[in-house]
């Protein structure tokens, strides 16, 4: 159970590159379901769900454009391009495009979604020299050849509490970092029958295997950027529990539940409660695990 919330990759890359060293093909393999197409759908007022099975991306839209949260692996890019077109809107009208942290599940199409839309690409301050290098200056994973993409350069530099804004959608950028330098979690507003709703699209709380959160070298607060993710995460009010993979959330339970008729199947502050509990339990496992060993 505890897989399911991680970037499946990483846990297999790591573990295996070393021993046989195709991570390509094992990546691959490991995850089919990052490239396995699944429908587009409307979660809430202007916001859509036009991710893959695997990987989760956000489209909100507005009269001035509209806003794409994830570019996912390139191969990924004629997908999400099909689900936006598929829910009646243009891929050309894509403005903004924001990610939710620099790994290359959730930002190697970046360069090709800048090329064929035009989008302003604007991502959090300690994520920048990561995007704009193609994944060579990430600390954990910059000398794995086969994790390396093509670099996008950064149009707006964020910083923590910055809002992105376009039409009449208002974005607010919160730094989770941990996961990367600039883990961004995203939150926003949205008002469906008269009432407002929070919505929180959570970049990732999670410590990927081989990450050293003890005398990390280049990545020395790493342990105390944990701690700030989940004290920022406990204070976000949350009604849309949503974020980087749909494993996080349950989306495919959830999407079920939404086709059966049930209008708010994706409203779920208790499993957005239990999902961080669960995660701070896990990190503080393996912080003690390696405190134990140094
Ligand atoms: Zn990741």
């Amino acid at each position: 159970m505890r897989l399911r919330w991680r970037c499946p990759s990483t846990v297999l890359a790591s573990a295996l590159l070393s021993v046989i060293g195709f991570a390509g093909n094992l990546h691959a393999q490991a995850n089919a379901d990052w490239t396995e197409p699944f429908p587009p759908f409307r979660i809430a007022g202007d916001l859509y769900y036009v991710g893959s099975k695997g990987l989760a991306n956000y489209l909100i839209t507005t009269s001035q454009g509209h806003i794409l949260i994830n570019s996912d692996l390139e191969a990924n890019v004629p997908l999400i391009r099909t689900s936006v077109e598929k829910l009646g809107f243009k891929f050309s009208d894509i403005k903004i495009l924001l990610i939710s942290h620099a790994h290359w599940d959730h930002d190697a199409g970046s360069a090709l979604i800048k090329q064929i839309t035009g989008a302003k690409y604007m991502v959090m301050d300690a994520d920048v020299p990561v995007v704009e290098s193609g994944g060579k200056s990430d600390f954990q994973y910059g000398s794995t050849q086969t994790l390396l993409y093509q670099p996008a350069k950064v149009d707006r530099v964020l910083h923590d509490g910055d809002e992105v804004k376009l039409g009449d959608a208002v974005l607010v950028a919160h730094l989770t970092p941990g996961h990367t330098k600039g883990c961004t979690t995203w939150t926003m507003k949205i008002n469906d029958d008269g009432k407002t709703f929070n919505v929180v699209i959570v970049g990732s709380p999670n410590v990927n295997d081989g990450y050293k959160l003890v005398g990390n070298t280049l990545y020395p607060q790493i342990a105390e950027d944990y701690e700030r993710t989940f004290r920022v995460l406990k204070s976000l009010p949350c009604d849309y529990f949503l974020g980087a993979h749909g494993s996080y959330f349950d989306m495919e339970t959830k999407y079920a539940r939404l086709k059966e008729g049930v209008p708010k199947a994706f409203i779920d502050p208790d499993g957005y409660r239990k999902y961080v509990e669960e995660r701070e339990q896990a990190f503080r496992a393996v912080l003690l695990r390696q405190r134990a060993a140094n």
